[in-house]
C-alpha cells in the first residue's frame, strides 16, 4: 500500500479557495495511486474565528483562566472543525472520507498537557479506514493520554502529527504543505530574493529550524530522521515540488550539484536579552553560581561565554526581568541589553572551511552592524547583534553569500 501523508498549515486551510487548492493536491495525490491521509491545522491565524491563538484568547479575554487540561480541550476543538470543513468539501467532490481526531487515530502521548509528547502510535484505525478506500482527514496537534484525556502538542503540533504518522504508517512521502514555495535560504518575509532550496538534509533543516527558520518544526524532522521518511516542503497554492529533506544519499542522488554548497541559509531569533555578570576580584564560582540559580529558577540560557572577568550569556527577553532579579539577589551587578537578535549562518559546509568568519564580519561591518557577541560549531555560526540591525544583518548575509543564486532546477 503506497502511502502519503499531506499536511496542510493554517494559512493553507483559511480561505475557501485555498481549500478548493487543498482539495485539488488531494485529488492529485489520488490520481497516483496512493492512500492518502491529511492532516490539517485550526484555519487561519489570530483574527479568524476558529484559529488556535483566537480559541487561546478567547478565556483570557473574557478575564478567566482555564486549567491545562481544560485549555487542551478547547485547543483541539480548532482542528476539529478544520477537518470536518475539509470532510465536508471532499464530500462535495465524491471523495469518500472519514474525519479523526488524534486520539481516534491512535496517537497516545504524555500527559504534559499544552505540549505533550508522543509516546506510541497504533495506526491500525487508520490502516482499515485506508483500506476501506478512505481519505483520512486527521486533525493534527493533538493526541489523548492512555486513560483518553486530550492533549495538545505545542508549537508546530501539527507537522509533528504529520511525521509521526507518517513513520507509523511507513509512509512513502510526508508533504508538508504551506505558504512558500518550500525551503528558502532565508526568510521569505525578511529577504525578497531568498531563494527556495531543492533539497536539503535532515540535518540542514533540523539546523536550520533549531536556530529560527519556522517553515518546519524540528521535533518533526528528528521524528521522519529515524526511519528516513522523506518530507515534501511545498506550496499549496502551487504545483511545485517545492524541498525535499531526506538522508545526504538521497539528496546527493537527487541533486548532486546542490550537495556540496558551503551555506544552507541564514535565520533570525529575535526578543533575545544579552546578560553580562562581571566576576568580582577572586571570585572563581561565579559561573556555577550564576548557571544553577538560573537552572533552578527553569531559566534556560544561551550564548555561554565564560572568562576570567565574567561570564556572558542569553535568555529570552521575556524573562529577563526574572533574569536580573535572581542575580541582583545574589549581589551580583548585572548589565542588561534587552532586544537583541540571535542571527545564525548555516551550513553542513561549514567545517573546517577558512574565511567564513571573516565573511562574515565582513558584511556586518559594511553595515554599520555591531557584532555583541559570537559562537561557532561544525555547522553554524551565530552572532547577536542589537534587535534594531536584524533585518539588515540577515540581508547582508544573504547577499555576502550570495545565497540569492541558489536556484530551484527541479521546476
Ligand atoms: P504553516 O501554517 O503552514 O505551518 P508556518 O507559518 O508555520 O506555516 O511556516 C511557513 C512560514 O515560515 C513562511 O510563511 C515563512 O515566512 C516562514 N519561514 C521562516 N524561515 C523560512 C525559511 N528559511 N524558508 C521558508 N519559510 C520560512
Ligand atoms: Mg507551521
Amino acid at each position: 500500500m503506497k502511502i502519503r501523508v499531506q499536511k496542510f498549515g493554517g494559512t493553507s486551510v483559511a480561505t475557501p479557495e485555498r481549500r478548493g487548492r487543498v482539495v485539488h493536491h488531494i485529488r492529485q495525490a489520488l490520481n497516483e495511486g496512493c492512500n492518502v491521509v491529511v492532516v490539517v491545522s485550526a484555519m487561519g491565524r489570530k483574527g479568524d474565528p476558529y484559529a488556535t491563538d483566537t480559541l487561546l484568547h478567547w478565556i483570557e479575554e473574557n478575564g478567566q483562566s482555564l486549567s491545562p487540561r481544560e485549555q487542551d480541550l478547547l485547543l483541539s476543538c480548532g482542528e476539529i472543525i478544520s477537518a470536518s470543513t475539509l470532510s465536508s468539501l471532499l464530500n462535495k467532490e465524491g471523495i469518500p472520507n472519514t474525519v479523526l481526531t488524534g486520539g481516534q487515530a491512535g496517537i497516545i502521548t504524555n500527559n504534559q498537557y499544552n505540549n505533550a509528547q508522543i509516546l506510541t502510535i497504533n495506526p491500525s484505525r487508520v490502516e482499515s479506514e485506508l483500506e476501506k478506500g478512505k481519505v483520512v482527514v486527521l486533525a493534527g496537534y493533538q493526541g489523548k493520554t492512555i486513560d483518553g484525556e486530550v492533549t495538545t502538542l505545542g508549537r508546530g503540533g501539527s507537522d509533528t502529527t504529520a511525521t509521526a504518522i507518517g513513520v507509523a504508517l511507513n509512509a512513502d512521502m510526508v508533504d508538508i504543505f504551506t505558504d512558500v514555495e518550500g525551503i528558502m535560504t532565508a526568510d521569505p518575509r525578511i529577504v525578497e530574493d531568498a531563494a527556495p532550496l531543492e533539497a536539503v538534509t535532515y540535518t540542514e533543516i533540523c539546523n536550520l529550524a533549531f536556530q529560527g527558520a519556522k517553515v518546519i518544526h524540528p521535533r518533526a524532522v528528528e521524528l521522519a530522521m529515524q526511519t528516513n521518511v522523506p518530507i515534501r516542503v511545498r506550496s499549496t497554492m502551487s504545483d511545485h515540488p517545492g524541498t525535499l529533506v531526506s538522508s545526504t544519499h538521497e539528496k546527493n542522488k537527487l541533486a548532486g550539484e546542490v550537495s556540496d554548497r558551503l551555506i544552507t541559509g541564514i535565520t533570525q531569533m529575535a526578543n533575545v536579552t544579552q546578560i553580562k555578570v562581571p566576576a568580582k576580584e577572586d571570585q572563581y564560582d561565579l559561573q556555577l553560581k550564576v548557571f544553577k540559580a538560573m537552572a533552578e529558577n527553569g531559566i534556560s540560557v544561551d550564548f555561554i561565554n565564560i572568562n576570567p572577568s565574567g561570564v556572558i550569556y542569553t535568555v529570552y527577553d521575556h524573562v529577563a526581568d526574572a533574569a536580573e532579579e535572581i542575580l541582583r539577589s545574589m549581589e551580583l551587578e548585572p548589565e542588561l541589553l534587552r532586544g537583541c537578535a540571535k542571527i545564525s549562518v548555516v551550513g553542513a559546509g561549514i567545517a573546517g572551511v577558512p574565511g567564513v568568519m571573516s565573511k562574515i564580519a565582513e558584511a556586518l561591518t559594511e553595515e554599520d552592524i555591531p557584532i555583541l557577541q559570537s559562537a561557532d560549531s561544525h555547522t553554524t555560526i551565530w552572532v547577536l547583534v542589537p534587535g534594531n540591525h536584524m533585518v539588515k544583518a540577515v540581508r547582508s548575509l544573504h547577499r555576502k553569500f550570495d545565497l540569492h543564486k541558489v536556484h530551484v532546477t527541479n521546476s
